[in-house]
């Protein structure tokens, strides 16, 4: 008997799935998308499973509209991965299996076919869209045709279908570079897994070894080496060793474009078999590549963090690599973090999974000390080059110049004239974080959020950093007439002006979101760098990004204090994190680095141990305060935000939420809150939380998995914007 009944996940914001008859004589399988009739409208969903029974009266179930896939989409196995993250996560589960389907694959699109040609709106093309050519019509209904259709993709047999007899049009449109021809290649990448030129060091030898003797089963390893040390070098080898038993790789990275030098690493190494992941790309891209590792063409996927959802045949290694850099962890919607997904997977594809940084999280080194992970380490640096000698510089005394201190100064004038290049860290973009007046007192704040504007002179902008509002800079102040205003602190453009003027002998490059907003320049800049000998490097945390950079020799950070006295219990480790990964760019050639970190603190116990004993030794201590304090990982955390046009409204509904998750009476549970959020008013919304914490996972568990669909039903939910974080990594 042929299963009667279909369990539908419909992409909406409803935390159950929803059963429909499957008619007769329509083919049905789990992992196919269909459409079904939902309330007074239409939705689209994924089938989860099929079987004959129902949790309501068969009669009463309404039949499937119609099944969009003549093959499944997602396998038996992601499915059951995807069902398993909606129930971690407590997040609608439709939205979850949305999450993992290409865009185009969210509406009712149908999927690419191997070999189908696929026309694509081009960048250039999406440009024409606002001013059609008036004197081709058909090109224009074209190009307008195309640019409704989801990404601006379309295949061959719809377009050919809704406008026949369209051949010359588009080879027209194909020449001014408008729309270009893709097509799903059916053909297979060639794996390339060779090319190693060089003999590996005793420490990657030995870690190499043990990754390799695990592949085929699942086991956690946290390869902790400091930068440089040669960790991407093991990931390539362990990678060309699975890829040679025909199994695929995953690769998940913070921020590829952020790292191009890695992408080539992987593709030169790799071959064409590497495929790239990431929001940089077209929505026909993404499809494409998609499709490819889940059909098996192409076998290495290097992504950022929602490549974890991606199906994949035959996975067999999943790397992390900065597994500690926070981007791996979605603050938005779908709060959820691809690092701990990939232990996930890896445990559910039965593969090892390789968690690389120098700079561990405490929750990875957590687990180490709790036997579950297993702990390799590179001590030294891989190829002869030294580790960089780390200093702090005392600025209490100090006149400082644009943020610079005299000693600071004069180090740079030093390196440049040894024709060593220096890079100089402030994370604050713009020219200066606040804007003030002298004689009332006025400042830049934000009209929506309890926050600043910051000033950037460039652009003429005050401009805030949270909600995005901007308005020009006032000529006089806005509180009382005075003709001048004055910036307070300092933030890269300033540094960079200063710069610029005092070493105008040479080449100074600014990296921030400001100067490399287009697409392409981060890579411009790097050339740049690259074909110069002494030159200055300027820029954000942009920089910490595992770059490689070897006539770096100086490395100057200009305020290591923000993250020192910081409200969130988590912003030591960011800040240790953040220093020991920009001091790492220093020294990675054949001369070795310096580092010079400005600070007012220069006793604080954090700087003195990290400065002194290195990151491990600042990773025990603040592990045992954590454990001493109850805090994550020592207990497990969820965090209930709430924010409505007023505080009194979102503070009832957390009163709600928390009045009844007290009255449940879980053991071990506890609640703290409401309170305001640290950022109490943004986007003109008064935020505010409820903290769930317990050092049982599963009693936590057992409060959330109720509180959605309660929180969902209160009257007060109505009045709000409300979301869930599971294992919040910030309180923000
Ligand atoms: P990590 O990923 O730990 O930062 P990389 O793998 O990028 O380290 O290695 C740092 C540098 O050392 C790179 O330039 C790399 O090519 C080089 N390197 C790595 N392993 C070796 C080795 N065994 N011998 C010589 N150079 C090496
Ligand atoms: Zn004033
Ligand atoms: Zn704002």
């Amino acid at each position: 008997m042929r299963p009667r009944v279909a369990r539908v996940a419909i992409a909406a914001p409803l935390y159950s799935l929803f059963d429909y008859l499957i008619p007769d004589g329509i083919a049905a399988a789990a992992g196919c998308r269909v459409r079904v009739s939902f309330g007074r409208s239409r939705a689209i969903g994924v089938i989860t499973a099929l079987g004959d029974e129902s949790q309501c009266p068969i009669e009463r179930l309404k039949p499937l509209d119609a099944v969009l896939d003549a093959e499944p989409l997602l396998a038996g196995r992601d499915l059951e991965f995807l069902a398993w993250v909606a129930a971690y996560y407590h997040h609608p589960p439709g939205e979850v299996f949305a999450a993992a389907l290409p865009l185009r694959l969210r509406k009712a699109e149908a999927a690419l076919a191997v070999g189908e040609p696929v026309w694509a709106l081009t960048r250039a093309g999406s440009a024409q869209l606002a001013s059609p050519p008036a004197r081709a019509p058909r090109q224009a209904e074209l190009l307008a045709w195309l640019g409704a259709q989801p990404g601006g993709v379309a295949p061959q047999s719809q377009l050919g279908g809704e406008l026949p007899n369209s051949r010359g049009v588009l080879r027209a449109l194909c020449a001014k570079g408008w729309v270009e021809a893709r097509q799903l290649a059916g053909r297979v990448d060639p794996v390339v897994a060779g090319g190693h030129d060089r003999v590996l060091n005793d420490d990657q030898a030995a870690a190499l070894a043990a990754l390799s003797a695990g592949i085929g089963g699942y086991a956690v390893t946290l390869l902790d080496g400091v930068t440089g040390s040669g960790k991407t070098e093991v990931y390539l080898r362990l990678a060309a060793e699975v890829l040679a038993r025909g199994q695929a790789v995953l690769v998940l990275v913070p921020e590829i474009s952020l790292t191009p030098q890695l992408l080539r690493r992987f593709q030169a190494r790799l071959g064409s078999a590497v495929r790239v992941l990431h929001s940089g790309l077209s929505a026909g891209e993404r499809e494409q590549t998609w499709h490819r590792v889940r059909l098996g063409l192409s076998r290495v996927l290097l992504g950022t963090r929602s490549a974890i959802f991606t199906p994949i045949a035959d996975l067999g290694l999943v790397v992390v690599d900065e597994e500690h850099d926070p981007s791996f962890k979605q603050t938005e919607g779908f709060r959820y973090s691809a690092r701990d997904l990939a232990v996930v997977r890896a445990q559910r594809a039965d593969c090892p999974v390789v968690l690389g940084s120098a700079t561990p999280s405490l929750e990875s080194l957590r687990n180490v000390q709790a036997g579950r992970y297993r702990h390799l380490r590179l001590d030294r640096r891989a190829g002869g080059a030294q580790d960089p000698h780390v200093g702090l510089l005392d600025i209490r005394d100090q006149p400082l110049q644009a943020g610079m201190s005299q000693p600071l100064l004069d180090r740079v004038q030093k390196t440049l004239e040894a024709g060593e290049q220096v890079m100089l860290f402030l994370n604050r973009r713009g020219f200066a974080p606040v804007l003030s007046c002298f004689s009332c007192g006025w400042l830049s704040d934000c009209p929506r959020c309890d926050a600043r504007q910051t000033l950037h002179r460039a652009s003429g902008l005050l401009w805030c950093h949270h909600c995005g509002a901007q308005r020009p800079v006032p000529r006089v102040c806005p509180g009382c007439g005075a003709p001048e205003l004055h910036p307070l602190g300092q933030g890269t453009e300033q540094l960079e002006g200063f710069l610029t003027e005092r070493f105008s002998a040479y080449p100074l490059i600014r990296i921030d979101r400001d100067a490399t907003a287009r697409k392409g320049s981060l890579e411009r800049q790097f050339a740049r760098l690259q074909a110069a000998t002494a030159a200055l490097l300027v820029g954000t945390q942009m920089l910490a990004k595992g770059h490689h950079f070897p006539r770096v020799t100086l490395v100057g950070v200009l305020d290591a204090d923000g993250g020192l006295y910081s409200a969130d219990f988590r912003s030591t480790e960011r800040m240790a994190q953040l220093l020991v990964q920009v001091a790492g760019r220093a020294g990675r050639g054949d001369r070795p680095g310096r580092v010079l970190i400005q600070t007012r603190y220069p006793d604080h116990p954090l700087l003195q141990t990290l400065v002194r004993n290195g990151y491990r030794a600042f990773a025990e201590e603040a592990l045992a305060e954590r454990r001493a304090a109850g805090m994550p990982p020592f207990s497990h955390q969820a965090l209930l935000r709430a924010d409505a046009g007023d505080a009194q409204t979102a503070h009832a509904f957390l009163d709600a939420v928390a009045a009844w998750a007290i009255g449940l009476a879980v053991a071990g549970v506890e609640i703290w809150g409401p309170v305001p959020a640290p950022m109490a008013r943004r986007a003109g919304r008064h935020r505010a939380h409820l903290l769930l914490q317990s050092t049982q996972r599963d009693a936590l568990h057992g409060v959330l998995n109720a509180l959605p669909p309660f929180a969902a039903d209160l009257p007060a939910a109505r009045r709000v914007r409300w979301s869930l974080d599971v294992d919040p990594v910030d309180l923000y």
